[in-house]
This record gives structure tokens, C-alpha cells and sequence, in this order.
């Protein structure tokens, strides 16, 4: 699989909206490792679940219909870094290029769950300064593992919560259905997000445009 990498989908892929335009979605699949990223990923490109994927960071590219219009998915599956010393796992550069982030976890792996915990507070605190607004959708994985459980759906749902996120938990391995919930609820998402950004530049312009009539009828 090629890896590539796009440039940020602030630039490129505004065409969501409005009328019957491409429509591009850059997703970043987040999380340990082990819980399941690829599995997500390639099951909703495929519908398949293979079983073993191999330790590869990939941006996948992928045409879906959702609502009745074609949207092109590009994915990010990245790699958690081996070195636990490093606490940066998320980059910038990732940050600036999603549209939307989905974070997992494994329901039974207790330290996946608070690795997902850290992430999504340190996209949070990014987000601030980039003032950047990629919705996040926290998925927690492998519920099929039920005797193997470690963390409950409860505590999944509060953290979503408390982070304002939205909160799915889903069995890659069983279901395609679940999947592609996780993918088309993120596309909803960044449409609402788009469009509430392209409200607010349409506000903003207006009091620009406002004040300078006014500022140039008080400079006659
Ligand atoms: P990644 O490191 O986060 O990309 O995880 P992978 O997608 O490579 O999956 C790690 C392991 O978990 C693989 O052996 C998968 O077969 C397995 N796996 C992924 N999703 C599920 C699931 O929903 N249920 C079960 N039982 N195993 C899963
Ligand atoms: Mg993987």
C-alpha cells in the first residue's frame, strides 16, 4: 500500500458543502496499538475482516455513498510509537490535516482505553492553540472479547462525554454494520463542523464589511 500524504484538507477539500461538488474527508485513526485501527480501516474498505495486518502506517484512499452523495475518504492509519518515552504520539502536521479523528480503543485493555484518555485531551489542548475544530469519534473495539472485558461501556460513554465526543462500541471483527456507523457518523460530524465555521466566517465578514462603511461614514 502507498503511502501518501496529502496536503491539509483545510485547503483542499472545502467542497462538503453546497452544491453537488467532490466532497473529500480526511480521517485519522488514532489509539494503541493492537486495538484494532487497521482492522477498522480495512473493514470499511473492503467489508472484510482479515485478521492480521502487519505493522504499517498508510493513508488509504476510498470512495463511499453517504446521504446519497459520493464522498472521497482519505484515511489515515497510523502506528502508536514503539518507544513509550514518547508522549508527543499525536503530530501537528496529523492534526492540521484531519477533518475528523477517530479514537480506539480495546475493551479489554485497560491501558488502551487511558492511552485514548491522554489523546484525546492533548487533541483538545492542540486544537486550542491551532484553533482547529476536527471532530473526534471514540470508538472502543473488540466487543465481541465480552469474558475478556476490562473496561465498561459506561465508562467509554462517560469519557466521551465529559471530552464532547461521540461514542460507538463495536466489534471490527463481527460486523461491518458497526464500522461503518463509526465512519459515516464522523462524515455528519465534520459536516456540521464545516458548516459551523463557514457560519461564523460569514458573521465575521459581515461586521468587518459593516465597520468599514461605518468607519468611513464617521471619517467623512
Ligand atoms: P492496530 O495495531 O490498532 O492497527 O490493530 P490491528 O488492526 O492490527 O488489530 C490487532 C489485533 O486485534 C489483530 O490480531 C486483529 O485481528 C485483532 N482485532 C481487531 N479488531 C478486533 C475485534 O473487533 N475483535 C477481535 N476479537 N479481534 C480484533
Ligand atoms: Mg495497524
Amino acid at each position: 500500500m502507498v503511502v501518501q500524504v496529502k496536503p491539509s484538507s483545510h485547503h483542499c477539500s472545502k467542497t462538503i458543502e453546497g452544491t453537488q461538488q467532490k466532497v473529500e474527508a480526511n480521517i485519522l485513526l488514532l489509539g494503541a496499538e493492537h486495538v484494532g485501527k487497521s482492522a477498522l480501516t480495512v473493514r470499511f474498505i473492503t467489508r472484510r475482516f482479515i485478521g492480521e495486518y502487519g505493522e504499517i502506517e498508510s493513508i488509504y484512499s476510498h470512495i463511499d455513498t453517504v446521504d446519497g452523495r459520493e464522498i472521497s475518504f482519505n484515511i489515515w492509519d497510523s502506528l502508536y510509537p514503539q518507544d513509550s518515552a514518547i508522549t508527543e504520539s499525536i503530530s501537528e502536521k496529523q492534526l492540521q490535516w484531519a477533518d475528523g479523528v477517530i479514537l480506539v480503543y480495546s475493551i479489554c485493555d485497560r491501558s488502551s482505553f487511558e492511552v485514548v484518555r491522554q489523546q484525546v485531551q492533548r487533541i483538545h489542548h492542540a486544537s486550542r492553540k491551532m484553533s482547529a475544530t476536527a471532530p473526534i469519534i471514540i470508538v472502543g473495539n473488540k466487543r465481541d472479547l465480552q469474558h475478556r472485558r476490562t473496561v465498561s461501556s459506561e465508562e467509554g460513554r462517560l469519557l466521551a462525554l465529559s471530552e464532547d465526543c461521540v461514542f460507538f462500541e463495536i466489534s471490527a471483527a463481527e460486523t461491518y454494520h458497526g464500522v461503518l456507523l463509526v465512519f459515516h457518523g464522523l462524515i455528519d460530524l465534520i459536516k456540521e463542523s464545516r458548516a459551523l465555521r463557514k457560519g461564523a466566517a460569514g458573521i465575521k465578514s459581515i461586521v468587518r464589511s459593516m465597520s468599514a462603511v461605518f468607519g468611513k461614514k464617521r471619517a467623512e
